[in-house]
Order: C-alpha cells, then structure tokens, then sequence
C-alpha cells in the first residue's frame, strides 16, 4: 500500500499518526497508518476497487469520504481492540467493525480547530448523554490509564497533546 499522505491531514491528526508507533510500541504492539488525506480520484479508485471486490475495506464514494477532507486515518494493528480503546479515549470516532481501520474526527471539529483539547472537547458535544467528564478529567484518566515503565507517562503526554 502507498504512504499514507499526512500533509494535508487535520494537525491533530498529522500529531496522532505520528506518535502512535512510538506509543503502540511501548503498549507491546505495531501499528502502522496506511491512509490520511485522499483526492478525489484516489478516493473514486478505492471505491472502485472496494465495489469490485478488489479490497477488504470499504470505501465511500468519491466526495462523501472524511478522507478526502483530511479529517480520517487509517490504522493497521496487531491489536486492534487496544488501538480502538487508545483512540477513541482521546476522541476520534472509530467506524466500528464493518470498517475496523478507520477513524476519524468528530463531525463538530469539521471546520478548523486543531489540538485534542477540541476533539475532547467535540465528543462533548456529540455525545453530551456519554460523555459528562470535563476535559481536564479526560486527559487525566487516559494519562494514567495503563501502568508502564517509568516515562510511559511522558510518551503518553507526548501522544495525548
Ligand atoms: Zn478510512
């Protein structure tokens, strides 16, 4: 598969996809991002060869992916449910098991915002009847969410902000 184009991904997400070997690794397994920002043409390819039985993983159609708004990224792991529990805590959106690769930001976060304090801050908004911690709360709870090494909780920092 090609390199995932993170140039023109959400920054939040260009910061994910960049620290999340490096946490998944301390975790004790391997990820790796196999897609980000998406053109059009691109995105009607993966359609294509979606519909056509060509690929596993489903694609939408051209103009309706959050790929091609730069606001999804693909995720390979040899744990998935880790990978899943780890990025939503943060607040993406998971696409569930249909589509178990994606993740992407949350609706509300469409237009600009950058930094995970928005995205928490979004789920919020999405999801005002689950989601009551505060922000602060939140990025406590996934601070101290796993025991590890000593300077787990810096990488982990490292990951969140
Ligand atoms: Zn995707």
């Amino acid at each position: 598969m090609a390199q995932a184009n993170l140039s023109k991904v959400h920054p939040t997400l260009r910061k994910v996809a960049a620290n999340l070997p490096k946490v998944s690794r301390a975790r004790g397994y391997e990820v790796r991002v196999t897609s980000g920002y998406r053109s059009y043409a691109t995105q009607k390819k993966l359609y294509l060869d979606y519909i056509n039985g060509r690929s596993l993983y489903p694609a939408n159609p051209p103009g309706q992916s959050m790929h091609e708004k730069g606001l999804a990224i693909d995720v390979v792991s040899n744990n998935e449910s880790d990978t899943v529990a780890l990025l939503t805590s943060i607040g993406l959106i998971w696409a569930g098991p249909e589509d178990p690769i994606h993740f992407q930001m949350p609706s509300k976060t469409a237009v600009g915002g950058s930094g995970t304090k928005k995205v928490a801050a979004a789920q919020v908004v999405v999801t005002p009847a689950k989601k009551k911690k505060s922000v602060a709360k939140k990025i406590l709870s996934a601070a101290s969410w796993v025991p590890g090494p000593i300077g787990w909780g810096a990488s982990i920092l490292d990951f969140i902000f």
